[in-house]
Formats: structure tokens, sequence, C-alpha cells
């Protein structure tokens, strides 16, 4: 063929780090067979949903099979029966969110890879360590990309630098994967900034089910933030939907840029590209904010957390310096004074079968560290810590 490709897709990293731990996982299996591994690496769910919210969606599947009943396309930005139950949870944070600010998804990754097509040739700040789609997703519209170092100096929550210019910043709070959570005073400093420079905040909410303490669960808890920020948020992490597939974004009509209105952009980029999420997971989603199901989710999320706490209490006892675990289902833990990421993972798997994620493959600044996420079972945590308690 002769077409012309997108060249951007040569610099892309070939999403070496899942690869790469699959490969040295399998080449572990090959070589001892019998090793139970346990995997502390795992970014997805492992409960199964909510009872009420199955149900919901059987009713939904059986209105399927009948004609008066039956629907076919769902509206292109979502049912306002799921809208009205997003807008209703965020009053909970003292954030009021019209359904036409509301656009249904397939979850937080398809929009936050899609929403560069609203975007032109715009400086990108994205924090390092970073979940690797808004850099991706970037290299492959050709943006310029800075990094914001999270470091410990910083508390793994980079702040507005003097350099930092007009451009759109990406946060994640609480982060995947450092598991850091901005307070208030600090996205209050965030947003204060994008409004003076012109910049746009595209803020990743995605485990704010997870937060325990008194930290903003919305960016919109800011002052300000309506007209700079546009929210992500996923049924995924908080609701266990991660393989039922559904999300949102808050595109808040008074973000403007220039002439242009982004939540009409938002909107006619998804009627183009986009044609709805199933009217029976869009029924589900809405049910998982019911009492039952939002009793049901809260209990699977209080397992994790037990987890992570678990976890967090076993490395302080050993003096290992870690962060998160009190706000997000991860730990973002230093590796033993001359081990670099990827040479711990090594040594963790070699000789207790324990698999995390090296925090190399999160950027530069994740050298020397890793992530144990708390996704597992209860039981899997208690074998891995007590594996991890021969060797630490
Ligand atoms: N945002 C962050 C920070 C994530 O860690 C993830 C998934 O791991 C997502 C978004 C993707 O969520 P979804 O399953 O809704 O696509």
């Amino acid at each position: 063929m002769r077409i012309n490709v997108n060249e951007n897709f040569h610099k892309l990293d070939n999403n070496y780090l899942f690869c790469e731990i699959s490969r040295r996982v399998k080449a572990c299996k090959e070589k001892k067979p019998e090793a139970k591994i346990i995997n502390l690496g795992i970014g997805d769910v492992t409960l199964p949903l909510g009872r009420s919210v199955i149900e919901t969606m059987k009713k939904a599947c059986d209105e399927q099979s009948k004609k008066d009943t039956f629907r076919g396309y769902s509206p292109d930005t979502g049912y306002d029966f799921l809208k009205n139950a997003i807008s209703n949870y965020y009053k909970k944070y003292g954030v009021s969110v019209d359904k036409e600010e509301i656009f249904i998804s397939d979850g937080a990754k398809s929009d936050i890879g899609n929403l560069t097509d609203l975007f032109g040739d715009n400086t990108v700040y994205i924090t390092d360590p970073v979940y690797p789609v808004y850099l991706d997703s970037n290299i492959m519209s050709s943006c310029k990309a800075v990094f914001m170092r999270a470091t410990e100096e910083n508390g793994f929550l980079p702040m507005p630098r003097a350099e930092y210019k007009t451009g759109i910043y990406y946060l994640c709070s609480p982060n995947n994967p450092t598991g850091a959570v901005y307070s208030r005073e600090k996205l209050d400093t965030w947003v204060k900034f994008a409004l003076e420079t012109g910049s746009l905040i595209i803020f990743d909410a995605a485990y704010e089910a997870f937060i325990k303490g008194d930290y903003p669960h919305s960016v919109y808890e800011i002052k300000g933030a309506k007209e700079c920020a546009i929210e992500v948020c996923s049924f995924s992490k908080t609701a266990g939907f991660t393989g039922i597939r559904c999300g949102y974004t808050v595109v808040p009509e008074k973000l403007n840029c220039e002439s242009y209105s982004l939540n009409k952009m938002w909107r006619r980029r998804q009627s183009t590209k986009f044609n709805g999420v199933s009217y029976i997971t869009q029924r589900g989603a809405e049910s998982a904010y019911s009492d039952e199901g939002v009793a049901e989710w809260r209990k699977n999320i209080d397992c994790y957390m037990k987890n992570a706490t678990r976890m967090a209490e076993f490395l302080k006892k050993r003096g290992i310096e870690y962060t998160g675990a009190y706000n997000a289902p991860y730990l973002w833990v230093k590796c033993p004074e001359g081990y670099g990421s990827w040479e711990f993972f090594d040594y963790l798997l070699e000789n207790c079968h324990v698999t995390v994620t090296p925090g190399a493959g999160f950027g530069k600044c994740g050298e020397g560290y890793f992530r144990i996420s708390s996704f597992c079972s209860p039981a899997d945590m208690s074998e891995a810590i007590k594996r991890l308690g021969t060797l630490l």
C-alpha cells in the first residue's frame, strides 16, 4: 500500500510495560510450573457486580424482548435517567452539574483518548509518573508534552511552576499510579493558575469513590473550575464496570476557548463518532446510584481498601517508604537501596512469586519505585504479605 500513515505511531512505546511483565511472568512459570504467582500488579477489579445492578440489567434486557419496551440506538450523549442520577451524585459533594454538561460513554479511557479531537497544536503538561493514556493519545496527535515531576519532594503532587505556560494540564486525583490525592488548597492553586494562564485542566476522577479523607472528589468543588476544567469519570473502579463499560465526561457549558464552546464541540464530536452506550448498561449504571447499589459497591471498595491498609501497615512496620493506600487502591513503594524498578520486580517474582508493577513503566520518575494494587482477594493479600515478610 502507498497510503500515508500517522507517523506519530512510530513514536509510541509499543505497550512495553504490560507485555514485558507478561513475558517475565511466563518465563517464571515455565521454570517453576508449581509456583502459585500472586498478582499485585492488577489494575482491574476482581469482585463481582452488585446484585441490584445485575437484577436491573436483567430487567432491562427483558425490556428489549418486547415490542413496547424495545429500544434501538441510545441518545449519543446518554439517557436522561442516567445523567440525572449522575447530577444527583454530584450534589452530595455540593457540586451542581446540569445534565446538558454530562456525556455518557463506554469508559474514561475512550474519553481521555478522544478528547484530543477537540484541540489543535498545544503544549500538554503531563505528570511523571503517569497513567499512560494521557501521554500516548497526545503523541498520536503530535502534541508537545512537558513532564511535571511527581516526586517525594512534592509529595507526588506536582504544582504549577513559573515556567509553565498556557496549555492543557492532565491531573489525576486520587492518582494512578502513586495513590496521591490533591487537597482542596492544592486544587484551588491549580484552578487559579489555569484561569490566569487561559489553560485547560483535564481532571481524571476515576478513583474518586476511594477517597476516605476530606479531599475533593470532583474538580468542580473548587470555585472557578467550571470555566477551566473538563472532568472524566468512570463506573469501572467505582461500581466494578471494567467489563460492562460505562463512564462519563463533564464538559461545562461555561467552558469556552475564544468563541468556541467546548461543550458544543464535544457534543458534535460524540454525535459524529460515537453511537451511545447500550440501554442495558446505562440502566445498570443508574442502579449503581440507588441506595442498594451504592451499599453494594461500597462493600467491594471497603474490601479493596482493607487490603491496601493491611499492606500499608506491613510496609510501615518494616520501615519501607510508600505513599498512597488511604485514599486510593494503590501503594507507590520505594525499592530497596540499590534496586531499579525492573530489578526489584524480578527479585520479587523470582523469590516470592509476587508480581507488582515496575514504577519505571509509568515514566522516568517512576524508576526506583513499584506499584502495588489492592484489587486482589483478601486471601491473596494475606499470602503476599506473608511471602514479602520473609524477604523484606
Ligand atoms: N483513568 C485512570 C487514572 C485509570 O487508572 C483508568 C483505568 O485503569 C482509567 C481512567 C480507565 O477507566 P475506564 O475503565 O473507564 O476506561
